[in-house]
């Protein structure tokens, strides 16, 4: 088993994701990882299971990654085992002219997962903050402020049984070229190739100085952030799944009593 609190962010702890490792094993062979990752995912359908069965609490996840970090795999890989009636996967894209004209948690508030389900944000409210500011959307005071608005709106998710895990899938700027290239490479992949992603790598230091930031000052006991090295991908996956199942391990779930007796009952 891997300790996850490696990379988990402690409150308060400094954060610079500039000397942040990019690649890790965890001291495992590929061949125990992927072990370590088959009984991982099978006990995350059990948890899932129960989580649903006992609608007393959520789980939202958030995953946060420069383009070609990798949300899009991670979701599809972590949650291969669990079953997807109960998974409530949403991503956020640029925002339209009704979402613009809220408040920025307003579109987000609307998809967070009911009790007894799994969500999952690929972005999310972060992008208020970083996307905003890197390219100066918006008036620096107001993505400023925005800082305390996420940590009172976590604390608040978190206060009515909305568990919060947020993973940074963290790569470096040379990664991001290979996995761009594959893009203009492979046929199968010219769809996902898009020139804001060449221009963004321009940003690249102010991007991470940001993330930085935010992942600092929003990294909570109760809704923590976690920098996830993703440069290798059956590792990186071994961590997401591992931080998940100990939060929902840790809530020692039971299948919920009945409030009759089952051997009472003929069924006709
Ligand atoms: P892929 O990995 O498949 O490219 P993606 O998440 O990058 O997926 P895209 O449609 O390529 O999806 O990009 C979404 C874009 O929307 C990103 O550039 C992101 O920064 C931007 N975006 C998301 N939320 C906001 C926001 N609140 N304000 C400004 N831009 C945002
Ligand atoms: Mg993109």
């Amino acid at each position: 088993m891997i300790d996850t609190k490696d990379y988990l962010v402690a409150p308060g702890h400094c954060v610079r994701l500039h000397d942040i490792a990019t690649k890790d094993n965890g001291g495992l062979t590929k061949k125990e990882g992927m072990q370590a990752i088959r009984s991982l995912s099978k006990r995350l359908f059990e948890l899932q299971d129960l989580l649903y069965a006992q609608r007393a609490k959520s789980l939202l996840i958030v995953f946060q990654a420069m383009d070609a970090g990798g949300k899009d795999s991670t979701t599809r890989r972590v949650f291969t085992s669990v079953n997807p009636s109960m998974l409530m996967v949403r991503s956020f894209k640029k925002p339209n002219t009704e979402e613009l004209s809220h408040d920025f948690l307003w579109r987000v508030h609307q998809h967070t997962p009911p009790k007894g389900v799994i969500g999952v944000f690929n972005r999310s409210h972060y992008e208020d903050i970083v996307t905003v500011g890197v390219n100066q959307l918006q008036p620096s005071k107001l993505w400023q402020s925005r800082f305390e608005h996420i940590n009172s709106f976590e604390k608040m998710l978190v206060g009515e049984g909305t568990m919060v895990l947020k993973f940074y899938l963290h790569i470096s700027k040379n990664y991001q070229k290979e996995r761009l290239q594959r893009r203009l490479d492979r046929a199968d992949k010219h769809w996902k190739f898009e020139f804001a992603d060449v221009d963004a790598r321009e940003h690249w230091d102010e991007y991470l100085a940001l993330y930085s930031e935010a992942i600092e000052r929003c990294s909570t006991a109760t809704s923590p952030w976690y920098v996830v090295p993703s440069e290798r991908r059956w590792y990186r996956d071994l961590v997401v799944l591992q931080s998940i199942v100990n939060t929902l391990d840790a809530l020692q779930m039971d299948y919920p009593e009945p409030e009759f007796d089952p051997n009472s009952v003929k069924i006709p």
